[in-house]
């Protein structure tokens, strides 16, 4: 049985148990307090314990948020992985069409986990990284990174060569690089 208190404005959760004494914790990430107690303790034992113990809740609760907003927890891992499989279905689809109307192919392609990037070329192997943030982006903008990094199998760099093949293959990719801040 879990009821919530209020203790001289701190919101504490308090779960009944078969235990044989008090025991309170502070949660991550947000600094939840939850205490259990045995059903014999009453009330205003537990309201007792609780405020002289109030300095440590208070600092036991500024780290556990200021340890959360300097560490965010990862995206739920289940999420990640549904996203990263949309992404792929989306990318094997593209990348072939694209690949075609260019006569520009990659050897190889992989979904990476990377945030400060949209997508890299090795151009030596000419396999091509593509980050799963653009599960969250539009189908133009997955093919705008797409058709960078492939024109990247041929010209390593971004000069004048590279955007000319950009200009023929995708004339609005500008606005469309706008839009992704694409460095
Ligand atoms: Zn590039």
């Amino acid at each position: 049985m879990t009821k919530l208190i209020y203790i001289d404005g701190l919101e504490v959760e308090l779960t009944r148990k078969r235990v044989k004494k008090m025991n309170m914790r502070v949660k991550a990430p947000d600094g939840r307090i939850v205490i259990s107690a045995p059903y014999i303790v009453p009330d205003k034992a537990v309201i007792a314990f609780v405020r002289s113990k109030r300095e440590w809740i208070d600092r036991a609760v500024s780290r556990v948020r200021a340890k959360a907003a300097a560490h965010p927890e990862p995206a739920d891992k289940k999420e990640k992985e549904s996203r990263r499989r949309d992404l792929k279905r989306r990318i094997e689809e593209r990348l072939p069409v694209i690949e075609k109307a260019t006569g520009l192919y990659c050897n190889g392609w992989t979904v990476r986990d990377m945030h400060t990037r949209w997508g890299s070329c090795n151009t030596r192997t000419h396999h091509i990284n593509l980050s799963l943030m653009l599960a969250t982006r539009s189908d133009a903008e997955l093919d705008y990174v797409i058709l960078h990094e492939l024109v990247h199998t041929v010209v390593p760099d971004h000069g004048p060569d590279f955007y000319a093949l950009m200009d023929r293959f995708m004339p609005g990719w500008k606005k469309i690089r706008k839009a992704l801040n694409y460095g």
